[in-house]
């Protein structure tokens, strides 16, 4: 396997119209600055298009979504405000990420509905989201599985099934609730299967719920320059952490992903780093749904910082532009490498990977050679001369962003552009380019802003209205 994002340069302007899409969803592609479709996409969209039912399989960061979603969209009834359409993810984290592309994707399709039925949350507020209508769900095997067994999810007029990370979700265990979801679902649907790996398992699952499954697989095409950078540094357990200090320094200005195998070393990671003013946050399963949300929002919009998690928490995380993947400690299975690093050098953005391996002789280095077929370069960090300790103060001091939280978010009607406008206006006072990302999601949005003024900026939120409407801001972070 090869982890290389793009195998081909881009040439053509924009071929998405020659796959069959409509302009509605060609212009879409545009706007997000697509130049070409990805090999998945090239050879997925149409069979897609054409109501097929199809097995994929290709690396992460090849554009799969949009590949399954583009088409989904297209083949919708708006009219009708009935589901449509299901993707299952393994993860919720996945399914939020998945969902908001899918919202990205249909920006031009008046009155799309996407849910999100994911477990962490009452199932209460997904039962009335689906007995009010929705053309789109996406979710997580079992609270799908529990809402279709309580009678709240109706698949009379599904369409489309789309399993995303089939191999992530056999993984963690979903297979039998995978199966009692099927088992429940129109039987003349379009089954799409998307799996980075296709084991025995896959390809029985695949039998089991596919018919004539066009078969499509982007691994052996000729790749031209990896996307992601892969080097292993040598360092004795006990210095690891030594070794992570030096390697952020290394690029002090770009924002990373440190994994652990463990809970415990990513709290202990964190406070480090946190200790020593860098500003870094932690990612485990230990954060109830509205900290992840938080922790990765924050990640999201403030330009470096650090964020440190376990598998289970980092699974499914995109942060466009992220440069730095980390292994503070390696896996023990290769295939878990490749998901992380595959958290960098997404589509066309180049990246680095860097894994911290106990000696020449780690035999986790080699079995990640094997499964990857890349070599790991040495990453030697010693040339510098500058102590731990200077090297810490280095990276220490705030993100020069900070992300504001404001109380009102989609269903309040409140859109980037009124939150631009309430910070900009007369009330609000900011010049516009001390205003960074905003992410607006249901209930709540954020606001990334100048690191200095936050606060000023915050307390004018409070103080003023957003399209006549008050909310409660809170700068959050450091
Ligand atoms: P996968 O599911 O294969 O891991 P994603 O669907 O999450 O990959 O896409 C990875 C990234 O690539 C996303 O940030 C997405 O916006 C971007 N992307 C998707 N299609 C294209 C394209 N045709 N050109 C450029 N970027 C793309
Ligand atoms: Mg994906």
């Amino acid at each position: 396997m090869s982890v290389s994002a793009r195998s081909r340069p881009l040439t053509v302007s924009n071929h998405f119209e020659s796959l069959g899409l409509a302009p509605e969803l060609v212009q879409v592609t545009q706007e997000l600055g697509y130049q070409a479709p990805t090999d998945i996409q090239a050879a997925a969209i149409p069979a897609l298009l054409a109501g097929r039912d199809l097995i994929g399989k290709s690396k992460t960061g090849s554009g799969k979504t949009a590949a399954f979603a583009l088409p989904m969209l297209q083949r919708l009834d708006l009219g009708r405000r009935e589901l449509q359409g299901l993707v299952l993810c393994p993860t919720r984290e996945l399914s939020a990420q998945v969902r908001r592309d899918i919202r990205t994707l249909g920006r031009n399709l008046p009155g799309l509905t996407v849910l999100e039925l994911v477990g962490g949350q009452p199932a209460r507020g997904q039962r009335e989201a689906l007995a009010r209508g929705a053309h789109l769900a996406v979710g997580t095997p079992g609270r799908v599985m529990d809402l279709l067994g309580s009678g709240a999810l109706d698949t009379e007029s599904l369409r489309i099934l789309v399993l995303d990370e089939a191999d992530r979700m056999l993984d963690m265990g979903f297979g039998p609730d995978v199966a009692t979801v099927v088992r429940k679902l129109p039987v003349d649907r379009q089954t799409v299967l998307f799996s980075a790996t296709l084991p025995d398992e896959i390809e029985r699952m695949a039998s089991a719920y596919q018919r004539e499954a066009v078969r499509v697989s982007t691994e052996t095409t000729g790749s031209s320059a990896p996307a992601i950078k892969e080097w292993k540094v040598l360092t004795p357990p006990d210095d690891r952490f030594e070794a992570l200090v030096r390697v952020l320094a290394c690029r002090p200005h770009e924002s990373a992903i440190i994994f652990c195998n463990y809970k415990a070393s990513v709290q202990q990671v964190t406070d480090r780093l946190q200790g020593a003013g860098v500003s870094a946050d932690r990612l485990d399963g230990s954060l109830d749904q509205f900290h992840r949300d938080q922790v990765l929002s924050r990640f999201r919009a403030d330009s470096v910082s650090r964020l440190v998690a376990t598998d289970v928490a980092g699974r499914g995380i995109d942060v466009e532009g992220l440069d730095l993947v980390v292994n503070y400690e390696l896996p023990q299975q290769p295939e878990i490498y490749v998901h992380r690093i595959g958290r960098t050098g997404r589509a066309e953005a180049s990246g680095q990977a860097v894994s911290l391996a106990v000696g020449p002789q780690d035999a986790r280095v080699a079995s990640i050679e094997d499964l990857t077929g890349n070599r790991l370069s040495e990453l030697r960090l010693d040339a510098s001369g500058r102590s731990h300790r200077d090297l810490l103060k280095g990276l220490a001091g705030p993100a020069p962003m900070r992300s504001i939280l404001i109380s009102g978010g989609r269903k309040d009607k409140v859109r980037p552009g009124d939150i631009v406008g309430a910070l900009t206006g007369d009330a609000g006072g900011l010049a516009g380019n001390a205003i960074g990302k905003i992410e607006v999601q249901d209930k709540l949005s954020y606001v990334a802003v100048q690191h200095d003024l936050a606060p000023m900026a915050a307390e004018r939120l409070n103080r003023g209205r957003i399209k006549g409407k008050r909310y409660r801001a809170t700068v959050i972070g450091r």
